[in-house]
């Protein structure tokens, strides 16, 4: 039989895939394959399963059964290290948060992301910035860019490699529409240049530019053009009205974001000193004090909301982390200590500078940074005060990255 042209062979095969986490089944066991150069637009309402399935195919995340391979590598059978290689290599990730660090230009940024490919090229770093239409914002730093140009330079930093396939969770998720349409333009050119693009969008207008549209309700599989047919309705119950994409109401807000990290890394530095969380200790604000933008408030009032969502418990004044808030305390603690050893080791930045820096650059860093920047110094297993950094799984240690002192899991 004739070979298929490269075009029409699958690049992404997920077979029965099944994700869960503790009791709960995120993917129940979907199948679908990706040819080479298709742009799927990833649907389905929240909790359904869409960020799950990026993450796994990006290397992020592992399966709980059943195959994914892109292009023809299994990632179930990847080590650690092979996984790192995987994401630097094969992938490319646009966020709907840009993940940029604030104290480096543009420029910087994207040579920041070679550095942990191979080595910086400062010209390629520039035509990277140029193809995205900011060759006269290299020397900017974010804060100087709007939403849509922040989100440009993410496109540049994901594209810096090269990567064959591209996953794109809700790139477009907080620009206003004249920087959606550029931002929509690049991802046609990069879909015209043969990049395979998943991107994850609950906008029914976006879904529609794309070659084919998958939805998943639930971990399932509920509909895929390229088996229903295109003239298929949008199976999203809210689709096309006012509550589409609307978040409920009980979600919480980025600055609630911010003191539930805070507060999860005092509870984890108690236990690691074996000494009771008492609240009347504890404060909302940052380690280095009160960050900018984040109007303070007493701690109790927020472990309460916290204790809501089960990350902590409340026993009278002691606060006890959940498993749930084990888990996020011990990946926050991890991003501000990897922070911390980045700044004074790599920008030869003073300890209190570092500490400050490492305090905002914690809630900015993605799991993929985090890998990347541990890699990147080698794994330390100290931040510059000796303090330990928990594992991560890419430091191929999991047994050690799942207990540490008083219980913490
Ligand atoms: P979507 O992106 O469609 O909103 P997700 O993939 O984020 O959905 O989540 C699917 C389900 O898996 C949700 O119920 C979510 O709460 C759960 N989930 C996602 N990540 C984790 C995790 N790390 N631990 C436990 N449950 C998780």
């Amino acid at each position: 039989m004739a070979a298929l042209p490269a075009a029409l062979q699958p690049q992404v095969v997920i077979d029965a895939l099944v994700k869960q986490y503790d009791n709960l089944r995120a993917l129940g066991g979907v199948t679908f394959s990706v040819n080479c150069g298709e742009w799927v637009a990833l649907m389905g309402p929240s909790g359904s399963g869409k960020t799950t399935l990026i993450n796994i195919l990006g290397g992020l995340d592992t399966l709980t059964s059943g195959q994914v391979s892109v292009d023809g590598v299994d990632l179930s059978k990847l080590s650690e290290n092979e996984l790192v290689r995987y994401r630097a290599e094969k992938v490319g990730f646009v966020f709907q948060q840009f993940h940029l660090v604030p104290y480096l230009t543009a420029l910087e940024n994207v040579m920041l992301a070679q550095y942990f490919h191979s080595s910086t090229d400062e010209r390629q770093a520039a035509d990277a910035l140029r193809r995205v239409g900011l060759g006269d914002r290299l020397e900017h730093l974010p804060a100087k860019l709007s939403g849509g140009e922040q989100q440009r330079v993410a496109i540049a930093r994901a594209l810096i490699n090269e990567p064959k396939l591209i996953l794109a969770d809700e790139p477009t998720g907080n620009l206003d529409e004249a920087n959606e349409n550029i931002v929509l333009q690049i991802f046609r050119e990069l879909h015209e240049a043969g990049h395979t693009i998943l991107m994850v969008t609950h906008d029914p207008d976006i879904a529609r530019q794309a070659d084919r549209r998958i939805e998943l309700a639930h971990g399932h599989l509920q509909y895929d053009t390229a088996q229903h047919g295109p003239g298929h309705p949008l199976h999203c119950p809210l689709a096309n009205t006012a509550d589409c994409c609307t978040e409920p109401s009980s979600v919480t807000t980025v600055e609630d974001q911010i003191r539930f990290d805070h507060l999860l890394e005092q509870i984890w530095i108690c236990g690691e000193e074996a000494k009771p969380a008492q609240i009347s200790q504890l404060h909302a604000e940052g380690p280095a004090g009160r960050l900018p933008l984040i109007t303070d408030e007493p701690a109790r009032r927020v472990l309460t909301r916290m204790s809501e969502v089960s990350l902590v418990e409340l026993r009278s004044d002691e606060a006890q982390l959940t498993p749930m808030g084990a888990r996020r305390a011990r990946d926050v603690v991890r991003r501000h200590r990897l922070a911390e050893r980045l700044f004074k080791d790599t920008f030869a930045i003073d300890d209190t500078e570092a500490h400050t820096q490492a305090c905002k650059f914690e809630h900015i860093i993605s799991p993929e940074l985090d890998q990347r920047i541990c890699t990147f110094l080698g794994h330390p297993k100290t931040c510059p005060h000796g303090n330990p950094i928990p594992p991560g799984n890419c430091c191929g240690n999991l047994s050690a990255a799942t207990t540490t002192t008083n219980g913490h899991v």
